[in-house]
Parts: structure tokens; sequence; C-alpha cells
């Protein structure tokens, strides 16, 4: 018979530097928390400095001297096949780790895993349409083409909300362009990289193509420090991805930023309000809040804001908070102690500030790490609660009256990552769309993303785009080549 008062103990795990499962240099290991159990359930090493030099040269060494430096776009694309095959055959068995290791529901991370393959089947395409061009020179006697080369050794690093499927964002595009690969997983959600691992193993990739470093920001400020590095590709806070910014410019490493959000839904008077309603669900209540698209405020016109607010706290009330891995629950906990603590007291600031809570409430919650879905109305633009990233299950109401200020109100943020526009007139919804500074607009729709659909931010949230066929584009250098046709001496004190 199982002993159920028996410690479980975590379930251990290495980390994949140049091929081989290894330890941290200094033999220290870390716990991964799963925030539904309140429980350590794995643990992986703690890499530091001396670890990351190890990584970034074996990732060096491979782009550099092994074979993967010189394969072909067809032999990626074949790899990148396999592993989408294996990503599809154990998507339900990591989505089910995922959910373990950072509470969000087995539905969404089951959702997730069985699409990630798409984004390598995609990038496999795209590794094998990677073309220059040749110029019609401007030059006499020169003819002269482009060549698309892979930029080198990418440094991935990952937040903790999604952190298989961002990967993949990152991952599929960099192996098409012939990159070698570094990822540091956030330190708490670390088990799908190095899950990841083993499939990419598996597939036959050649040792040192992709490693997998596991620990904190000390670990993450030594890769992205680190020269040897060509490009580092980054999602996460915006105040991090400053700090990353600095530093890469100390090399000036190339960096693709995928950063916070504070994303409007702007609801028009003309709108189906119950699909308005769903969709403001969605945006804040989905994933409990904790992505970076949330819609976490609510832009709305006054005469219709009585009707679509009541919708919403009618539903955010019958939300179901519970075991992430049960299919009928519709909210997990918050990931970590800090999130919860974090959330909870802006929730307590805004009060402080003038919001009244419509809604759940920092002190609603059933325990444990969970926060209750919470609206907050009464707030004001100018409100810390509408101006910073909650990153939890909070939605600010903030109403308008025409369409000019519903703008103005969007904008009025310095993050620019997303947006959802509720009409049903036609001319109005594309107008707002070309004047909503964000990477991604939804018309009628909200929480939607795609391989081949463009995704980044304006403003501070980032810079650079991933998914689409441009994010190969990121992982690539152009070459310029020029031959000259005519053999004649040239005057070596001009150009051209
Ligand atoms: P975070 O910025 O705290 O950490 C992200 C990663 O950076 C972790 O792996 C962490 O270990 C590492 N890190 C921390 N300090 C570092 C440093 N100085 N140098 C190098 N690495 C360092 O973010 P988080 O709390 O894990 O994730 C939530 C944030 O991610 C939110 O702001 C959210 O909006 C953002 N996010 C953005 C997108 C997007 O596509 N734009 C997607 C998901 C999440």
């Amino acid at each position: 018979m199982l002993d159920n008062s028996a410690p479980v103990r975590p379930v251990a795990y290495d980390m994949l530097i140049d091929g081989r499962w290894v330890g941290a240099a200094s033999g220290r290991r870390m716990d991964s928390l799963d925030p539904f159990a309140g429980a350590a359930w794995a643990s992986v090493p703690d890499a530091g400095s001396e670890d990351v030099g190890t990584a970034v040269a074996a990732a060096r060494k491979a782009f550099d001297l092994g074979p993967w430096g010189r394969s072909t776009a067809r032999e990626r694309a074949a790899l990148l096949r396999r592993l989408a095959e294996l990503i599809a055959r154990d998507a339900d068995r990591l989505a089910a780790i995922e959910s373990r290791d950072n509470g969000k529901l087995v539905r969404e991370m089951t959702a997730q895993w069985r699409y990630m393959p798409e984004w390598f089947f995609y990038f496999a395409g795209a590794a094998e349409r990677i073309e220059g061009s040749t110029l019609q020179s401007d030059r006499p006697n020169f003819t002269a083409f482009t060549r698309k080369e892979p930029v080198g050794v990418v440094a991935a690093i990952t937040p903790w909300n999604s952190p298989g499927l961002l990967l993949a964002w990152k991952l599929a595009p960099a192996l098409a362009a012939g990159c070698t690969f570094v990822v540091k997983p956030s330190e708490h959600t670390p088990v799908s990289a190095i899950e990841i691992g083993r499939l990419v193993e598996e597939a036959g990739f050649p040792a040192g193509v992709y490693n997998v470093i596991t620990g904190g920001p000390e670990a993450g400020r030594a890769l992205v420090a680190d020269p040897r590095v060509d490009k580092i590709a980054f999602t996460g806070s915006t105040d991090v991805g400053k700090a990353i910014a600095k530093s890469a410019a100390d090399n000036l490493t190339g960096v693709l930023l995928e950063l916070g959000g504070k994303s409007p839904n702007i609801v028009f008077d003309d709108c189906d309000p119950a699909a308005a309603a769903n969709g403001i669900i969605s945006g804040i209540f989905a994933a409990s809040g904790q992505t970076c698209m949330a819609g976490s405020r609510l832009v709305i016109q006054r005469s219709i804001m009585e009707d679509v607010v009541g919708r919403v706290i009618a539903r955010a009330q019958t939300i179901k908070l519970g075991d992430p891995s049960l299919p009928e629950t519709e909210m997990g906990p918050v990931a970590t102690p800090q999130q919860h603590a974090k959330v909870t007291g802006m929730i307590r600031a805004a009060v402080a500030e003038g919001a009244r809570v419509a809604c759940g409430g920092a002190d609603g919650g059933p325990g444990g790490l969970f926060v209750p879905p919470t609206i907050l109305v009464d707030v004001t633009p100018q409100m810390t609660i509408a101006r910073e990233e909650v990153f939890g299950p909070v939605l600010s109401v903030i109403p308008f009256d025409t369409e000019e200020e519903a703008i103005a109100i969007a904008n009025d943020t310095e993050f620019g990552l997303a947006a959802g526009i509720w009409s049903l007139n036609l001319q109005r919804a594309h107008r707002v769309a070309n004047k909503v500074r964000a990477g991604t607009v939804w018309l009628n729709a909200y929480r939607v993303v795609a391989y081949n659909a463009p995704f980044g931010g304006f403003k501070q949230s980032g810079s650079g785009r991933e998914n689409g066929v441009g994010a190969v584009d990121e992982y690539l250098e152009t070459k310029t080549i020029w031959i000259e046709l005519s053999g004649a001496t040239r005057d070596p004190f001009t150009i051209g």
C-alpha cells in the first residue's frame, strides 16, 4: 500500500550541456514548487557562471566547428519535423508536467502543447525558403548578391507563465536559421526546457546545438553578458528586459525582447455585449491573468458600462477555482508565493488610491496561492493599478464617452503589446485599430495567437517580432557579396 504520509521526493533533473546530462559545477541544486500542492515537486541544478560558460562554449563549438554550422536547410528542416512529431507524441505528458510546474490549468497547457508542433513544422518550411537576393548593381562592372547566414549562438531566457510555448517561439526559428542555442528557463519552471532537451536528443540533433542551463537571475546575467553570444532572445518583465538590453550593449549583442503589457479591451456601445463580456473574461481571468497579453484595462463606453460590467461580474462570480489538473477547473492558483503577495498587494494599494472592489478582492480567495477573479471600478487612468502590470486576475474598469477619449486612454500607457476592440461598426473598429499603438489588435476577439502571425510589442512591451516568416530573420545575418566583372585596374582612392 502507498504511504501517503511519507514525504514525496522531488523528481531530480539535470541540465543538458554539449550532449551530456550534468549537474552544476558547484553541486548546488534548487527545487521547483508545485503551486497547487504548495510543495517542491522537482529539483534541478542551480547553475552559476561557470556552468553558463561551459554551455556557451559548447554552443560556440557546435556552431563554429560542428556539423550543425555546415548543415543544409533540408537537413535542419528534417530534424525540426522530427522534433515536432516527438512533441506531438508527448504533448499530454508534457502538459501535465508544465501544469505542475506553474499551476496553470492542464486543459490550457494541453491545448498549448498539442499546438506547439506547428511551430516546428512551420519553421521547418521556413528553413527551406531562406534565400538571399541578386542585386541589379548600380555600379558598372559589378554584380552583387546577398546570402543569409545564421547569426550564431543564441541565448534564450524565458519566463514562468508559458515556458514551453515561449521557448518554442525562439527555438524553432533559431534552429531553422542554423543557430545553436542555450536556454535558461525561469527558476520557477525549469522542467519543460529540460524535457525538450530529451526530445532534441531523441530527434538526433548534434551535441551542443541545444543546451539547457537551470538557475536564477545570476545564471541569466552571466549568459547575457557572455561575449560569445551573438543574439539574446528574452521574454519576461520590462524591468529585466531593460537590464538585459543594457548588459547586451557592452558587447553590442543583438536583442529580441518580448516584455510586459497593460493591454486595453476597448468596448463600444455598438458591440455584441455577450461576446464582449466573454472576451473580457478570457482576456483577464484565463491563466489567472498571468499572460503578457492580459486585457487588464477595460476601457468601456459609459452608456453600456452597467450592462457589460454586470455580465462580467456575474460570470466572474461563477468561475471555478481549484485543482489545475481537473478538467472542470477554470482558474488555478498564481504561480509563486511572491506573485501572490504582489497581486494582493496591488489590489490593496488600488483600494487605498480610491478604486472600489466590485468582485473578488485581496482577501476574497479560498486560501493557498489563489487570488479570486477581481474587478475594480472607479479606476482612473492615473492610478497605479491602471498603469502597472499586475500579472494576475485583476481587471480595472475605466469609462469613456467618445471614440477620441477611448483611443487616448488606450494609448496612455508605456506599454504597447495588445488590444481588443469590441464594436460591430466595421468602420469604427478599423479606425480605432489603426490608432491604437500595440503590436497585436483583436477586433471582436481576444487572446488569439498562431505560429504564422507576428507577435511583439510597441513601446516598452519590447522590440522585434516572434512568429511569422519574419521571425527567422531575427536569427539571420545578411551578407552582401560583390563580384568585379571587368578585370580593369580601379582607382584605389574612390569608392565603387
Ligand atoms: P522576469 O523578468 O522576472 O524573469 C524572466 C527570466 O529572466 C527568468 O528566467 C529570470 O531568471 C531571468 N532573469 C531575471 N533577472 C535577470 C537578469 N538581470 N539578467 C538575465 N536574466 C534575468 O519575468 P517573469 O516573472 O518570469 O515573467 C513574467 C513577465 O514576463 C511579465 O512581465 C510578462 O508580461 C512577461 N511576458 C511577456 C511575454 C511577451 O511575449 N511579451 C510573454 C510572457 C510573459
